[in-house]
């Protein structure tokens, strides 16, 4: 693994190239034994029965990693020595790179984190005064094309590996100094990061099995927070597979405009996604669903549109999160003014939904949503991959 090297804070933002993608070994060389990484503890009971070996060991290299940060399985000493050995000859614990780090003005940290083949996502840490949120991505680009988001403009390459996910949890908590029982840097995690989750179900589940379950991170249901663009049957099966809190990019209260802003809203509309939303809430602990709703100037801002997310919101327990649009190179939306941000709040406040305008965090190395774009290197016809993957999703 590269050496983290750590920045201290000016009050310059920084950009520190930790290694050149080229010579970064691991994402050159694939490798044909287990990731062990990519297993969560359901995963890795099955993986040591397999072999003939008792699926206690899941527990045991679970707390190696994620309650001591090693992983190295030579190092593992409560493992016998000949089961370190075939261990290390069929299995291997790999985490993926950080290429870049850049730090914020405002605190705010971007890593560039590379994996094998040359592709790369971004992951970033947002430190509030009482916690810290851990925005973390899912695939290489994205292949839903949300017309606002700059993500999408990259084109989609492929699904991240649950180690890739996982791992970009323990390179921020080891970059951080991030410490289980002592300073918990990380408070929150948020799947707000590149990609849209519900399209890698099988690789994120168990990931976001690793975030929640005491031996892996021990985050509590509410502070792992899934975003999706609503994809409906995955919503479903996310309620009978994992107790997360549901974030739902909305935009619009409207079909036709949202279908414009998340053309998948063509496939899933407006009705049917709140209906998704109820059933999810109504499901065992689920208080609430967050809707996302990114503010762009004359195009879903309007009073109207206000009074609208009202009468439709108030069919949900939620809660409202409006996000200024963030502008990236290449687009022609801008950003709502402050007085109708202010204006809108304010509807939606006098219709008793409970909303908060998110702040724009690390605008000085565009670490704010909708600006991660990563390194996707083997994108594909965008609209083939959607196709494909819609097909794969419908119920
Ligand atoms: N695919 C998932 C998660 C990734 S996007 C989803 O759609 O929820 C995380 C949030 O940032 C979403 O609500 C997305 O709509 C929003 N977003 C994307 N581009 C943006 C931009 N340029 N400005 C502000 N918010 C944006």
């Amino acid at each position: 693994m590269v050496p983290m090297v750590r920045i201290p804070p000016t009050r310059k933002s920084v950009t520190f190239l930790v290694s050149e993608p080229a010579a970064n070994t691991a994402m050159t060389t694939g490798s044909k034994r287990v990731n062990l990484l990519d297993l969560d503890e359901a995963g890795l009971r099955a993986f040591f029965e397999s072999i003939g070996e008792k699926p206690f060991r899941a527990e045991q290299i679970l707390k190696w990693i994620f309650h001591h940060g090693v992983t190295d399985i030579g190092a593992m000493t409560d493992i016998g020595v000949s089961l370190r050995q075939k261990l290390m000859r069929i299995a291997e614990i790999r985490l993926p790179e950080i290429i870049r780090e850049q730090r914020s003005i405002d605190g705010t940290v971007k890593w560039l984190i590379g994996f094998h083949g040359g592709n790369a996502i971004e992951t970033v840490y947002i430190p509030e005064p009482k916690r810290g949120t851990l925005c973390v991505s899912s695939q290489v680009g994205c292949a839903l094309n949300c017309s606002f988001c700059s993500t999408g403009m990259q084109g989609f390459a492929r699904n991240l590996t649950a180690s890739e996910i996982i791992g970009q949890v323990l390179l921020a908590a080891q970059a951080l100094g991030h410490e289980r029982n002592g300073r918990r840097r990380i408070t929150n995690i948020v799947m707000m990061g590149m990609g849209e989750p519900l399209l890698n179900f099988d690789a994120v589940m168990p990931a976001m099995s690793l975030m929640r379950n005491d031996l892996g991170f021990g985050f509590a249901a509410k502070r792992v927070t899934l975003s999706t663009a609503g994809l409906v049957p995955a919503i479903y099966r996310l309620r009978e597979t994992i107790d997360v809190a549901l974030a739902v990019s909305l935009h619009s209260p409207i079909d036709e405009l949202r279908t414009e802003l998340v053309p998948l809203n063509r496939k899933y509309p407006i009705a049917v996604l709140m209906q998704a939303c109820r059933d999810y809430v109504s499901a065992k602990h689920k208080r609430s669903v967050t809707f996302e709703y990114t503010l762009i100037d004359g195009v879903n801002d309007h009073p109207e549109h206000a009074r609208k997310l009202v009468k439709l919101l108030r069919t949900v327990p939620s809660k409202l999160n409006l996000i200024p649009f963030n502008p990236f190179p290449g687009t022609s939306y801008r950003c709502s003014s402050a007085s109708r941000i202010a204006e809108f709040k304010e509807i939606v406040m006098r219709g008793n939904l409970i909303a908060t305008v998110r702040k724009t965090r690390g605008d000085d190395i565009d670490a704010a949503c909708g600006q991660l774009v990563g390194i996707v290197q083997d994108r594909t016809r965008r609209s083939e991959r959607i196709k494909i993957k819609l097909a794969e999703t419908s119920p």
